[in-house]
């Protein structure tokens, strides 16, 4: 057994994506986003939760991610990939109609070779460059795109044109954004006016459904809001300003427990833990706990971190090391060995959001959730 458990919450779940619904039209198919080992949620069990919602579009990051939602998706369910390609693996994206971006010319020649040589058709979304210069087609390529796909429209079939905003979950971004959105739309009408007809034009990640609704075409790629957590803080706050709410309409999907390894009393004066950062100014009782930033639990957590045991808060003391961290305990007297120490989560009347860590490490939850070691193990949870 691992020293902790991820759980995964069912009907967290549900309620994110009945969120999202809430927030698009009955025509836009939920793209749900799962790269990141699903944002450290683990691909393996999210998928046929996800099936179960009735989401059965997947966006990954690469071909090494795909093959991992392939393994465990049950039919009529698609698989996009939006990045990386590995060499070895265009033959099975080929056979099993995986569909991928395309972004350079020299990534499609490359695949059209091989899917002229099956005679198998490839299953591409156009990107386009809108202005987050990361990758997509400049529009002084869009002719030479377009011509290779009327050469070859027995062995390309173009199910989708898409962008990618540069921080749509922050108002300092909302000229480039808005911009972007402009050099889409145009190259839509262009792309249409040269009769390409794309199946999906798609462009809105969470932070876009949020902030352009109605912007959203056929598809929204959508990851972080399914696991209950928000693009930004500021999203969040203008989300609840605008509906009118107290409470996160948000449930978290993903819990994090481990247990308490090792207890023992320091003496008054006694640093604790490698180095100096933590002095005792009392006699201090000390609880262990068998995780550390070797399973994402972040080193940066040093002297900050709080965990939950028996329904009360206590503080991570000294540094976070690669397997271990320690929690002063002083404060109770029924802790015990093998008690259960929540990382993040909540108890009956206390909560640990994964917020949390990111406001005291500058770290984004986005950063947070994808580190968590995949070894540990999911359990699914009501
Ligand atoms: C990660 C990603 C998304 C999803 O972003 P969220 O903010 O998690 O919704 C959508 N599109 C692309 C291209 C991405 O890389």
């Amino acid at each position: 057994m691992h020293s902790s458990v991820i759980q995964i919450s069912k009907s967290a779940l549900k309620n994110n994506i009945d969120l999202i619904k809430s927030l698009i039209d009955k025509s836009v198919t939920i793209s749900s986003v799962v790269k990141g080992n699903a944002y450290g949620h683990s691909i393996t069990e999210m998928v046929p939760l996800l099936q179960e919602l009735n989401v059965n579009h997947f966006s990954v990051y690469s071909s090494f991610e795909a093959k991992q939602v392939f393994k465990v998706a049950k039919k009529d369910f698609t698989v996009l990939i939006m990045g990386d390609i590995n060499s070895n693996d265009e033959d099975w994206i080929i056979d099993n109609a995986i569909e991928f971006f395309v972004f350079n010319l020299a990534r499609l020649k490359q695949m059209l070779s091989k899917a002229t040589e099956k005679k198998q058709v490839l299953n591409i979304h156009i990107e386009i460059e809108t202005g987050m210069n990361r990758t997509g087609f400049n529009q002084k390529d869009w002719v030479q795109i377009i011509q290779l796909v009327h050469a070859n429209k027995d062995f390309i079939k173009v199910k989708g044109l898409c962008t990618h905003f540069a921080g749509a979950e922050s108002l300092n971004n909302y000229v480039r954004v808005k911009h972007q959105q402009k050099v889409f739309n145009k190259a839509i009408k262009y792309f249409k006016s040269q009769e390409i007809i794309p199946q999906q034009i798609h462009c809105s990640c969470s932070a876009a459904v949020l902030a352009f609704p109605t912007k959203n075409y056929d598809m929204v790629r959508v990851g972080i809001l399914q696991y209950g957590l928000w693009p930004s803080r500021e999203a969040f706050i203008k989300y609840i300003s605008k509906h009118n709410m107290n409470t996160n309409p948000l449930k978290p999907v993903l819990s994090w427990k481990s247990y308490i390894m090792d207890i023992k009393y320091v003496s008054k004066g006694e640093f604790i833990g490698y180095g100096s950062s933590y002095l005792a100014e009392n006699e201090t009782i000390v609880a262990s706990i068998p995780i550390g930033y070797g399973y994402g639990y972040s080193r940066s957590l040093s002297n900050l971190g709080r965990v939950i045991i028996n329904n009360n808060r206590y503080s991570v003391i000294g540094t976070i090391n690669m397997n271990m961290f320690l929690v002063d305990i002083t404060s109770s007297d029924s802790i015990t060995i093998k008690d259960e120490v929540i990382l993040i989560g909540s108890s009956t009347d206390l909560d640990i959001p994964l917020s949390s860590f990111c406001n005291q490490t500058d770290q984004l939850n986005y950063e947070v959730l994808s580190r968590i070691d995949k070894d540990i193990p999911r359990t699914i949870i009501k």
